[in-house]
């Protein structure tokens, strides 16, 4: 086991995890690249910026945030102690502060005017909208049609934030394309911008620097789960969109042999029919924007559709660090539906009063099957990645009748 655990301290200095994850891109970019990581280096030493970084996440962010122990839902279950990391609580509503302040305030050191992004269910767009206005950038989004249509109040608060929100009419016109657009613009010009990535994704540093920025999830839920517990939590869960949040919560853990970690991804409609994005349990190793990684792809290798209910898990790569904790056997991917999911909405939202993401309904559909399984003693601590506000139009109008609305 030693030798595994060696590996979490990944990526090597080209950017690998084992055999995935380094930089597929053109040499221009390289360039740019190499630069983007030599800056991320500097201020990874540097205590005045975890100094600024720290007192953002406490004062603006609102961190540390709570760990609660949901004993409504845990008796409802019947089974195992569930406990939810209260991501939602954050400021803009999601883990995606965490990264979104991190690259906001490297661009700005790196002497950049603009930053651009691509986004799924909008949360990445506000996120990082919200962290250009506090540090004085410019901000573009790009953001498919079909997920502007479902995501309306994200869709508003980019505008509000004074962000420049361009839609994206080609393929599926959900994030995948979205990325693709937002690369090429950013391919235009990589000087004065900088591409801040929505997750542990993207070429070398990206998936490293995003995982660094979340890594605060886990540090913080260790030290407060002991603190209510006296122990660690026996079983760790999160939803596996790129694998951010995810990675978040599982880093200060994975040394830890007990804690058993599971990183749930969408089965959408159907896994037997390619309605789904479970890249982990059904893709194969291939390159998508700039990275190795699981892939679900086509003979060709290209990307094939990908769908979830939850925009911010529909993309058919993943993050390579979950490549290699998969191959690794440290952490076991598991699937969710849309119907599991929309359950587990109702069943947080009408036992604990907190309406959750969509994408963090996945993480707890799971926990919850679960925790039947488990006795009374055993915990579970869920990551509840957002809250559902930017859900609740969708949600009434796809699913209000079967839930009584
Ligand atoms: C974006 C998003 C996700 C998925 O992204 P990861 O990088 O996999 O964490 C999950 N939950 C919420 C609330 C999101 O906004």
């Amino acid at each position: 086991m030693t030798a595994i655990l060696k590996g979490y301290a990944l990526p090597d200095d080209k950017g690998y995890f084992g055999e995935y994850g380094g930089s597929f891109i053109p040499e221009t970019l390289q360039a740019i690249m190499n630069d983007i990581t030599m800056a991320y280096e500097d201020i990874r030493k540097d205590p005045a910026f975890h100094r600024e970084l720290a007192y953002l996440y406490k004062h603006f962010v609102g961190r540390p945030s709570p760990i609660f122990h949901a004993a409504n839902l845990s008796r409802k279950t019947g089974g195992a102690q569930i406990y939810l990391k209260r991501e939602d609580l954050n400021h803009t509503g999601a883990h995606k502060i965490n990264h979104c302040l991190g690259e906001a305030l490297l661009a700005k050191k790196m002497g950049k005017k603009k930053i651009i992004a691509e986004t799924g269910a909008g949360q990445h767009g506000v996120a990082l909208a919200t962290a250009a206005v506090l540090v004085g950038l410019e901000c573009d989004i790009y953001m498919g049609e079909v997920d502007i249509a479902k995501e309306h109040p994200n869709v508003v608060r980019m505008k509000i934030l004074g962000a420049n929100l361009i839609p994206v009419s080609r393929g599926t016109r959900t994030l995948k394309d979205a990325v693709d657009a937002a690369f090429e613009a950013y391919l235009e010009d990589p000087v004065t911008q900088l591409y801040a990535i929505g997750s542990v994704v993207g070429p070398h540093p990206f998936p490293m620097m995003v995982r660094d920025f979340q890594q605060i999830v886990g540090v913080e839920a260790r030290e407060q789960f002991q603190d209510m517990t006296g122990g660690l939590p026996d079983n760790l869960v999160a939803c596996v969109g790129g694998g951010s949040n995810a990675i978040g919560l599982f880093t200060a853990f994975l040394e830890d042999e007990s804690v058993e970690i599971y990183g749930v991804e969408p089965a959408g409609r159907s896994l037997e029919k390619g309605d789904h994005a479970a890249t982990l349990t059904l893709g194969k190793p291939g390159v998508l924007h700039g990275f190795k990684s699981y892939l679900l792809q086509d003979e060709e290798g290209d990307p094939l559709p990908v769908y979830s209910v939850a925009s911010g898990l529909d993309y058919p790569g993943v993050g390579p660090q979950h490549s290699l904790l998969k191959d690794l056997g440290r952490v076991q991917y598991v699937t969710a539906g849309d119907k599991d999911a929309m359950d587990a909405f109702f069943t947080l939202s009408r036992t604990e009063g907190i309406i959750p993401a969509l994408e963090s309904a996945h993480a707890l559909a799971f926990a919850m099957k679960k925790a039947a399984e488990l006795d009374v003693s055993r915990t579970i601590l869920v990551n509840l990645s957002g809250r559902g506000d930017k859900d609740i139009d969708f949600v009434v109008e796809k699913y209000g009748k079967i839930y009584g609305i």
